[in-house]
């Protein structure tokens, strides 16, 4: 993992991606651009995660308010989901790029959150619940470095050649 670009990256199937049966449509998207699973578990992890994954790294709270931070807390409570780190070149950016923007209502048509949801801000803020996006992948690899050390052990890392990578790396 020491070539420079290289690097690895957090993603999350939320509660959601879980309960409608989406996790292996998902991740075939990961998987066939050639990206390597190093990592993945399956949990449901208390409120402090969340806090940690959410406000510690992510700046949630901060950013978006407490409301904001609250409801999304309680959509990811809501069951269990699956982390998993990926790998591969700039995989931070390509997986962001694959996944798409927060708000699905705008997130264009080929990306996860664009073929798969259609939730607006106007009608979860009007609700009052989080945005149910499916997945979450970190913003950016210092953010991806610091949530995979708050998901995963080192020992739940896994190193192994994939076939294709004489082609992806
Ligand atoms: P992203 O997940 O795209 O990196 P953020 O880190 O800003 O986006 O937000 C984390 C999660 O919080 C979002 O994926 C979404 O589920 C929820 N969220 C963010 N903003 C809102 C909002 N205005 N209304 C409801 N839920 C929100």
């Amino acid at each position: 993992m020491a070539k420079p670009n290289l690097e690895q990256t957090l993603i999350v199937f939320k509660p959601d991606a879980l309960q409608r049966g989406l996790v292996g449509e998902i991740l075939t998207r990961f998987e066939r651009v050639g990206l390597r699973i190093v990592a993945t578990k399956m949990l449901a992890p208390e409120k402090e995660h969340y806090y940690k994954h959410y406000e510690d790294i992510g700046k949630l709270k901060t950013r978006a308010g407490d409301h904001i931070f609250d409801i999304t807390l309680e959509m990811m409570n809501a069951g269990p989901v699956i982390a998993m780190v990926l790998e591969g070149v700039e995989s931070v950016a390509l997986v962001r790029k694959l996944v798409g923007s927060t708000e699905p209502k705008s997130s264009a048509p080929g990306t996860i959150r664009g073929d798969y949801s259609h939730m607006s801000y106007g009608y979860a803020d009007t609700e009052g619940k989080g945005i149910p996006n499916l997945i979450h992948a970190s913003g950016d690899p210092e953010e991806a470095e610091k949530e995979i050390a708050h998901w995963f052990s080192d020992p739940e890392l896994f190193d192994y050649e994939a076939l294709h990578e004489k082609f992806t790396r």
